[in-house]
């Protein structure tokens, strides 16, 4: 089977309205010409309106960085699914692992968000990843397992037919420390695996899973070219529309080499 590629920027706590637009302009002519891959922004809140007029016409989609379970009322400095939808974005990234370092996010409440974005009608990007320690002391299927299995908990495989899966180790998010591409393609083959218990194969076979962590057009082409690298979530390098653009075409030139 064959999935269609997807690579996301997550700009983090980056770029105003103006700014975020700026970015967007320059981009558009950039990527304009990109066939079978998923083009993706995820800009701060403050910032989504601009983005989405920015990009109305163009094949690159927005998405949100996170969300909140509940229809409304007192959850201070949250975001609900209905205000999400309303500002006309795809997408919504959850269980970021700065989300889960700094803001106190478990596998529980990611599981609560995702599905509070797929009831929505949004794709849903869950992260997962393990740290460092959890690498080295030999953990990290357990973890992934773990985290896969609370954050799809009670999503069904037709929801997850709304859900991307982003392996970001969190020991190679910011740090410029990438895991070589045998590297990743084995914890990604390990993730599809837990999918197929978690639903079956022909579900799992379906679902995208993409690869984040110091990812730039460098190591693009070689990651995409993985069997089960379905793309990537970017950081750094979705800052700058040339850097982001050029690391979307290597990684096109790789998912054909599959
Ligand atoms: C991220 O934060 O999702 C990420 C992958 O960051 P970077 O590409 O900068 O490592």
């Amino acid at each position: 089977m064959s999935r269609k590629l997807i690579i996301a920027g997550n700009w983090k706590m980056n770029k105003t309205a103006a700014e975020g637009k700026a970015l967007v302009d320059e981009l558009k002519p950039l990527v304009a010409g990109v066939k079978d891959c998923d083009v993706v922004v995820c800009p701060p809140f403050t910032t989504i309106a601009a983005v989405v007029e920015a990009a109305k016409g163009s094949n690159i989609k927005v998405g949100a960085q996170n969300i909140h379970w509940e229809k409304s009322g007192a959850f201070t400095g949250e975001i609900s699914a209905d205000m999400l939808a309303e500002t006309g974005i795809d997408y919504v990234i959850v269980g970021h692992s700065e989300r889960r370092q700094y803001f106190g996010e478990t596998d529980a409440t990611v599981n609560k968000r995702a599905i509070a974005g797929i009831n929505a009608g949004l794709q849903v990007i869950l992260c997962v990843g393990e740290t460092l320690q959890e690498r080295e002391s030999g953990k990290t299927v357990e973890v992934l397992d773990r985290q896969l299995e609370v954050g799809l908990t009670g999503i069904c495989s037709q929801g997850i037919k709304q859900v991307v899966i982003a392996y970001e180790p969190v020991w190679a998010i910011g740090t410029g420390k990438t895991a070589t591409p045998e590297m990743a393609e084995e914890t990604h083959a390990a993730i599809r695996a837990k999918l197929v218990k978690i639903y079956n194969t022909q579900v799992a076979e379906n679902v995208r899973i993409q690869y984040g962590g110091s990812m730039k057009a460098d190591n693009a082409e070689q990651l995409a070219a993985q069997k089960n690298i379905d793309g990537g979530l970017i950081g750094g390098a979705a800052l700058k529309a040339a850097s982001f653009a050029d690391l979307i075409a290597n990684a096109v030139k790789g998912a054909k080499n599959k």
